[in-house]
C-alpha cells in the first residue's frame, strides 16, 4: 500500500521536474500525525526514514514506542509554541516552524543549553493568510538577521502554507513568490548558519505545482497513508 502510493507520487513528481526543466530532486517526507505507530513502522519496511509530526506530544509518544528503528528521522512540521521547546531535545532532525524572534531567542537558549546545533527552516507566510502562522515577507529579514547571530541554530532554507483554495493552480503565485524570496534572502545573507537550500512546499493537493514552482521537499500525508479520521 505504502509502497504504490510512494511510488506513484514520484512518478508525479518526476513529470512535474521535467515540465519545469529541473534536473535536481525532491525528497518526500511521510507526514504521519494522526496514524498509529504502525503506519510508520510498514512504511519504514518499505525504505521510507523521513517522517513528519506536528504535535510534540503525539512525536513523542511515537518516538519512545520506535525507539528501535534506529535512522529514523522525525521532522517537527506542527506550529511552535514557546514553553514547548524544552521537549523539543534532539528528537527531530529537521523543526519546520520557525516564524518568530522570541521563539528563536529560546531554541537558542535550550539548544545552547543541550549543546546541539539545531537545522530548522523559516515559515514564510507569503501569501500573508491570516488563518496561517509564518513571518509576514517584510518581517522575514530581521528573524534572518537575529537567526544569524544563533550559534545553536542552522537555518535550512523555507516553508509555507498555502491558503485554502479550491484549486492548486491558484497558489502557484505563492509557491513562485516564496521561491523569489529565498533568492533574494540568499544573496543578502552569506553567514555560515544560514544556509538557504531547502523550499519546503506542497501537500498531498499541490505538490505537482509546488514541483513545477522550485520544491525540494514535500510534504505528504493523506495521498501516502489515506484519509485521516
Ligand atoms: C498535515 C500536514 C501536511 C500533510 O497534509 P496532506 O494534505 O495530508 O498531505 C503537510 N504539512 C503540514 C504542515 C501539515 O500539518
Amino acid at each position: 500500500m505504502f509502497r504504490e502510493q510512494k511510488e506513484k507520487i514520484m512518478r508525479e513528481v518526476e513529470d512535474a521536474l521535467k515540465r519545469a526543466g529541473r534536473t535536481d530532486s525532491v525528497t518526500l517526507l511521510a507526514v504521519s500525525k494522526t496514524f498509529p505507530a504502525e503506519s510508520i513502522i510498514e512504511a519504514y519496511e518499505q525504505g521510507q526514514r523521513l517522517f513528519g509530526e506536528n504535535k510534540i506530544q503525539e512525536a513523542l509518544e511515537k518516538r519512545e514506542t520506535l525507539k528501535g528503528l534506529k535512522d529514523l528521522d522525525l521532522h517537527f512540521i506542527g506550529h511552535l509554541q514557546t514553553n514547548k521547546v524544552k521537549y523539543l531535545k534532539d528528537n527531530f532532525g529537521l523543526i519546520y516552524s520557525v516564524d518568530r524572534i522570541p521563539l528563536l531567542n529560546e531554541m537558542e537558549k535550550h539548544f545552547a543549553r543541550i549543546d546541539r546545533v539545531q537545522d530548522v527552516l523559516i515559515q514564510v507566510n507569503t501569501a500573508n493568510d491570516p488563518a496561517k502562522s509564518g513571518v509576514s515577507v517584510d518581517e522575514l529579514p530581521e528573524l534572518l538577521e537575529a537567526a544569524s547571530k544563533c550559534g545553536h541554530i542552522r537555518v535550512n532554507g523555507f516553508t509555507m502554507m498555502p491558503p485554502l483554495v479550491n484549486e492548486a493552480e491558484e497558489n502557484r503565485v505563492h509557491f513562485a513568490r516564496t521561491r523569489e524570496l529565498m533568492e533574494e534572502m540568499k544573496k543578502k545573507f552569506t553567514c555560515d548558519n544560514i544556509d538557504l537550500r531547502i523550499l519546503s512546499m506542497g501537500m498531498s493537493d499541490d505538490f505537482k505545482v509546488a514541483v513545477e514552482e522550485g520544491s525540494t521537499l514535500i510534504r505528504i500525508g493523506t495521498a501516502l497513508f489515506g484519509g485521516r479520521h
